[in-house]
């Protein structure tokens, strides 16, 4: 994990307990933190990549839970493409023989 982008991370130097609520613990002030937050796009897609290590907290103001259910429609878009790649192919397969 690297990036210069975490230099404008609106969480630099913010309490780390907020970002990581105790089960039941309000996650708003996370949320918020995000909300103005310039670079919640590479924060998302670095915690996308990486669940083994950064499967806890609230990150891009997302819980883990959420972020499970991301991974998995991404895997669901990544099977519907190649499904219809493949079909594509039988389809030029067919049509030229
Ligand atoms: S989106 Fe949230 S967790 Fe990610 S860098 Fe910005 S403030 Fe931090």
């Amino acid at each position: 994990m690297s990036g210069a982008w975490r230099l404008e991370a609106a969480c630099r130097g913010a309490p780390l307990d907020v970002f990581f609520p105790d089960n039941g613990e309000d996650a708003g002030p996370a949320r918020q933190c995000c909300g103005r937050c310039l670079v919640h796009t590479q924060c998302l897609e670095e915690a996308l990549a990486w669940p083994a290590v950064l499967d806890y907290g609230i990150w891009t103001s997302t819980t883990p839970r959420e972020r499970g259910f991301l991974r998995w429609l991404a895997r669901q878009a990544k099977l519907q493409a190649a499904a219809k790649a493949s079909g594509s192919r039988q389809l030029t397969r067919s049509s030229n023989g």
